[in-house]
């Protein structure tokens, strides 16, 4: 990576947020904040297209925070959230940003009682962040004005649109002085968000965080979900039953980094790490022994390892899950190279399950849950066989099943696209009954099965999954693809589980649509 790196110390905030931002450990801005903060701190209106997890609640909160006088006990920012989740969480960091600031954050949210959030706001708010709800039956009941908030930021607007809030939103941004400054995010920007930035926006700049598709199909991909608590005993468990050649273990933040390697040295492992708090000579040292094979694990921040040309890493253990979909294709790019497997491990907390389904969707991958090699090996494919009419197997002809499969599959999937037909069964796509019975078995043990509904009935892969799991029973690693078309869609699971998926989810209504699923035949 060759492009300029702009530090936090470029963005020239206040030493007292600086000192802040240290604290947590931050070494650089993220893209969101790098191209964010400059016009934010400017005065410009902005809107951000970017998800949770980019660092979005930074890119406008600290603007907001240099903007606010603290000795002005009026209500100078708002924030709107569409969820208590996230009106909490978005308090939490701008608290944590505002650490050394004389500046009161207030948070309101419905199914809290009122009272006691009227007298937080009695005792005095510089910045109020609010679920849409609540906050207009504060203005209502007159425990809030908002005629000096001059910094509005609204946060995941596309999600208040699906909530059916826009309305009170437009309502409550009236209410604000019409010389503010407004931000506003959205993780998609669809045309009643355009239309409230153009009509509540004044001359916004635009910027945009997409993840780029980049390929980790090389890669073998698992997660391991724990608490934070148990990660560290969790890492030197699977560090015993991988036994890494070489691993990179990625942290987020510098304190992360040295705190993990002495957790594992005081574990007696043989470990080094790599931040940007070291010095450049002892960079150096550490970097020519991990190149050099004297170290088998290397701690290393995402930007200590912005440098590092690896080509022997055989694992990539992301001990912090990274906080884009980017990072990670980068991160775990650094394994499987030069035509070998690699294996990448990531590690969540319950909470960010979802952050997890992001960047399979962001990486078109798919990332099962770990296992030990004994569970590998236990949950390993059935023999190869072929089964007529769901009855006798039959040996397998090999020769003939590899090529039957792909054209089988081709052929199922084209008709698929191309259909036009609203409900259909796979009876009704035609190619289904031309008197052969077979069940479709992949060689290797996975079987298709079909799903007569698709986008239009607004079933998402993140449905079919959940359905999967939480019908069928069906682990993630069980589940090898989903492919959602327009109007079917086809999932990849084990063989062994197929008939129990179908005998669990066909008839099951998912999204009040009832569903047929079948196994897909020839
Ligand atoms: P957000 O998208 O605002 O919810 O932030 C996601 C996570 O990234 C939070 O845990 C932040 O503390 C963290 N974060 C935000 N900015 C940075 C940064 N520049 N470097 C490292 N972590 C960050």
């Amino acid at each position: 990576m060759t492009q300029e790196i702009i530090t936090f110390k470029d963005l020239g905030f206040s030493p007292e947020i600086q000192q802040a931002i240290d604290e947590l450990g931050f070494e650089e801005p993220s893209p969101i904040q790098v191209q964010g903060i400059p016009p934010l701190l400017a005065g410009h209106d902005v809107i951000g297209q970017a998800q949770t997890g980019t660092g979005k609640t930074a890119a406008f909160g600290v603007p907001m925070l240099e903007y606010l006088d603290p000795d002005n006990d009026e209500v100078q920012a708002i924030v709107l959230t569409p969820t208590r989740e996230l009106c909490i969480q978005v308090t939490q960091a701008l608290r944590t940003y505002a650490e050394h600031l004389d500046i009161e954050i207030v948070a309101v949210f419905g199914g809290a009682p009122i009272k006691s959030q009227q007298a937080q706001l009695r005792s005095g708010a510089h910045v109020v962040v609010a679920t849409v709800g609540r906050m207009k039956d504060l203005i209502s009941r007159r425990s809030l004005v908002l005629t000096a908030a001059r910094f509005v930021v609204l946060d995941e607007a596309d999600e208040m649109l699906d909530l059916g809030f826009l309305e009170d939103v437009e309502k409550i941004l009236r209410m604000c002085p019409s010389g503010r400054q407004t931000a506003l995010f959205s993780a998609t920007m669809p045309p009643p968000i355009k239309r409230l930035a153009e009509s509540h926006m004044y001359d916004p700049v635009t910027i945009s965080i997409t993840p780029k598709k980049l390929t980790v199909d090389a890669i073998r991909q698992a997660y391991v979900e724990v608490p934070s608590r148990g990660k560290t005993d969790k890492l030197i468990e699977i560090l015993k039953a991988e036994d890494p050649e070489q691993a990179i273990l990625f942290v987020r933040t510098k304190i992360g980094a040295s705190r993990l390697e002495r957790d594992l040295k005081n574990r007696g492992l043989d470990v080094k790490a790599l931040h940007g708090d070291l010095s450049q000579g002892v960079r150096d040292g550490v970097m020519i022994a991990f190149k050099g094979h004297r170290v088998k694990l290397l701690v290393a921040t995402d930007i200590a390892a912005r440098g590092l040309d690896i080509d022997h890493v055989t694992h990539i253990i992301n001990y912090d899950l990274p906080n884009s979909s980017e990072i990670y294709v980068h991160r775990i790019g650094r394994t499987g190279r030069a035509g070998r497997t690699g294996r990448a491990i990531t590690f969540i907390t319950p909470e960010q399950r979802k952050d997890l389904l992001q960047i399979e969707k962001d990486a078109s991958t798919t990332i099962t849950a770990w296992e030990s090699p004994e569970e590998r090996i236990e949950h390993a494919p059935p023999p190869r066989r072929r089964r007529r009419s769901g009855h006798d197997p039959v040996p397998l002809d090999d020769d003939s099943d590899d090529d039957s499969e792909a054209a089988d599959s081709k052929a199922a999937d084209s008709k698929a696209g191309d259909s036009k037909a609203g409900d259909s069964t796979a009876a009704d796509r035609g190619e289904a009954d031309r008197g052969d019975d077979e069940v479709r078995e992949a060689p290797d043990g996975i079987a298709k099965l079909f799903v007569n509904r698709g986008n239009r009935s607004g079933i998402t892969e993140d449905d079919l999954r959940w359905a999967l799991r939480e019908g069928a029973v069906l682990k993630d690693d069980q589940i090898t693809s989903v492919r959602v078309l327009d109007r079917f869609s086809f999932v990849e699971i084990d063989a062994g589980q197929a008939e129990r998926a179908v005998e669990f989810l066909d008839g099951s209504k998912l999204k009040g649509s009832e569903i047929r699923v079948e196994v897909a035949r020839r």
